[in-house]
């Protein structure tokens, strides 16, 4: 049997879909969910669903038991994350989990000078622990998410025909997060991948003033780059009233690929999923376009 935690999230939800378009019988696929009502479209479709909640330990032994491959979707609770991946390993570990599938963090800088520590260390630690356990385990370093990038550019783009956040001109090598749970399915169905540490990376990385030209041309309108300081974008975004924690998200991103932090290629996710994954260029050119009509 195979478990998918975080399976009425995105990426979970996602990667459940692969795994049942690839002919895995739903009754083999067990979902981890927290919320018995968040539970009915995954009921639906005829696979299995176990409660469990990351903070509560004995919920995650039960929910295990019996299962021989998990995929450990990372929680989205970033200031309790620590000790909820520690109770995933261990509860893995003691209902006899074979496998672990683990959504980790692509970064390049590991130490707390990272403008990412707060996201990475939690991925850092979980990665070591999953190393120690003694189960077989398998990472995904994800890049961004290519579906975050219109949130990055703004919304608004097409309205105010500027880009502005303090990316420099560091680049990033996002990948939809669909591709990212079908290569995760396809991890989960076939053999090898065992102590393999995967790039969820593309093929190619692009900057913000490349993506500002792309859109350009796709919707006819002049987008101009601005990279302001980290202090600046805060100012600013402070007085449109935007809260203190998402400036702080956002900035750490935006410096975070100033610096390269998520510029590495990548051919892992090509190789999984047998095609190029779709390009930043792409995916903005369909999304723009549209828009547009
Ligand atoms: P999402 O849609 O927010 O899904 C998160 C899932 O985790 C949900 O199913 C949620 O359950 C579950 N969860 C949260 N806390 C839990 C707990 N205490 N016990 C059990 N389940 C819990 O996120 P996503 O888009 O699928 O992304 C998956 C993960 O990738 C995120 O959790 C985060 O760690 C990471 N992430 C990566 C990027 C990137 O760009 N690479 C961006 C954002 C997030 P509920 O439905 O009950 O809330």
């Amino acid at each position: 049997m195979i478990l998918v935690t975080g399976a009425t999230g995105q990426f979970g939800t996602s990667a459940i879909d692969f795994l049942l378009k690839k002919g895995i019988s739903a009754n083999t696929i067990v979902a981890l969910v927290r919320e018995e009502e968040k539970a009915a479209a995954l009921k639906n479709k005829g696979v299995k669903v176990r409660m469990g909640d990351y903070d509560d330990y004995a919920s995650l032994v039960d929910a295990f038991t019996g299962v021989e491959k998990v995929l450990f979707i990372s929680g989205s609770d970033i200031a309790n994350r620590l000790s909820q991946h520690q109770n995933t390993i261990n509860a893995a570990k003691e209902a006899g989990v074979q496998h672990l599938i683990y959504t980790s963090f692509q970064r390049n800088n590991e130490t707390e000078t990272s403008p990412l520590w707060l996201v990475a260390q939690s991925h850092i630690q979980t990665e070591k622990w999953l190393k120690e356990s003694g189960m077989k385990y398998t990472l995904l370093r994800n890049n961004l998410y290519m579906d975050f990038l219109p949130a990055f550019i703004g919304e608004n783009v097409l309205e105010t025909g500027g880009i502005y956040l303090p990316a420099g001109q560091g680049k990033v090598s996002a990948v939809l997060r669909s591709e990212m749970a079908e290569a995760a399915a396809n991890i989960l169905t076939t053999n090898g991948h065992e102590g393999k540490e995967y790039n969820f990376s593309n093929t190619e990385a692009v900057s913000y003033p490349e993506m500002a030209q792309w859109i350009s041309e796709v919707s006819g309108k002049q987008i101009n780059y601005t990279s302001p300081t980290a202090e600046d974008y805060a100012k600013t975004l402070q007085n449109f009233g935007v809260p203190a924690e998402i400036i702080g998200l956002f900035s750490s991103f935006a410096v975070a690929q100033a610096e390269g932090e998520l510029a590495s290629v990548s051919t892992d996710v090509e190789n999984l999923l047998g095609r190029k994954p779709t390009s930043v260029k792409d995916f903005l050119s369909t999304m723009y376009a549209i828009k547009e009509k």
